[in-house]
């Protein structure tokens, strides 16, 4: 089984701290000529990751706006897991990670020194390219990090709305007590989404989500992540163009390239805009390469 993705508060730990604030009304309607400037939930500033002397992404400059699905394409290699995951610090304990640049979080900086992990894997839910469901009861999965965050008023109507959200609600409410392991494929990444977004996160990380499952439960993730972005920001690596193209906002097309000391390969963002343009009319060759599926 793989490790929980929620730090739990325990003994050594202090409680919850909420020591970076969410801005709940409505985006600054600042005019960008034709529409407005959303506010951004990430700023990445000259962003570069490496393992050890690896360098997988370097130069990443890009804002991720609030209430949108953004999509993070490009060929096997290029980075996009590992910049995921640095979204919401799952990268941490990976033996040789090393984070320069700076990944702001409503203005916070991510990695700083006044960063609450805890707070950070609160607020930032992750769901993983293979369903993970711990072997538990359906409903105790979905519990799993509202109890650990001490959330436990209201416990029962918390799970059956997450479930409900996900779109899982009708086919498990007789057998919540049942295992977790005994549902379908597309069901445990549907609980998964579930169990992430229990706890009333503010950003969902999806890291393709769907590979591993068949069309029709591909389908429903789709459909469940165009439903989840009314109530979240939804970041979402995916290696199928067409999926990129039905739930994506803002697509960031990666590729490989000289890394900026020229020493090696890595993973660079090509070409960064709204969905459509990024597919039917890219600015970068490499990017009108890659979605015509020319190359990689
Ligand atoms: P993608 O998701 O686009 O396929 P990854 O982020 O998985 O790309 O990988 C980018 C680069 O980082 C690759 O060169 C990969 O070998 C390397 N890498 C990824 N994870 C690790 C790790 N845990 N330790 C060392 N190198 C890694
Ligand atoms: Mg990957």
């Amino acid at each position: 089984m793989s490790t929980p993705d929620h730090t739990t508060p325990g003994a050594s730990n202090p409680p919850v701290q909420r020591r970076v604030r969410i801005h709940t009304g409505p985006p600054p309607v600042t005019s960008n000529g034709d529409r407005p400037l959303r506010e951004s939930v990430f700023e990445l500033d000259n962003v570069a990751i490496a393992y050890g002397s690896n360098i997988a992404v370097a130069g990443v400059n890009m804002r991720i706006q609030r209430n949108l699905v953004t999509a993070f394409i490009g060929p096997s290699g290029c980075g996009k897991t590992t910049l995921i995951r640095s979204l919401n610090r799952m990268n941490d304990s990976v033996p040789g990670f090393d984070i320069n640049g700076e990944i702001r979080y409503h203005g916070h900086n991510l990695y700083g020194r006044g960063a609450d992990r805890v707070e950070v894997r609160r607020r930032i839910g992750m769901v993983f390219q293979k369903p993970n469901p711990f072997p538990k009861s359906i409903f105790d999965n979905v519990a799993w990090a509202a109890r650990n965050l001490g959330m436990r008023k209201g416990l029962h109507e918390r799970v059956e709305e997450a479930l409900r959200a996900a779109a899982l609600w009708d086919e498990v409410k007789d057998r919540l007590k049942d295992s977790a392991l005994g549902l379908s494929g597309g069901q445990q990444q549907r609980l998964c989404i579930a169990r992430t977004i229990a706890i009333e996160p503010d950003v969902v990380l999806l890291d393709e989500p769907a590979s591993a499952l068949d069309p029709i439960s591909t389908q429903a993730i789709e459909e469940l992540v165009h439903t989840l972005k009314t109530r979240y920001t939804i970041v979402i690596v995916t290696h199928n163009m067409q999926q990129a193209a039905r739930v994506a906002d803002r697509t960031a097309f990666f590729s490989l390239d000289a890394s900026p000391d020229g020493t090696q390969q890595c993973g660079t963002l090509i070409e960064y805009n709204d969905t459509e343009k990024i597919f039917n009319d890219p600015a970068d060759l490499r990017t009108r390469d890659y979605v015509t599926g020319r190359f990689g």
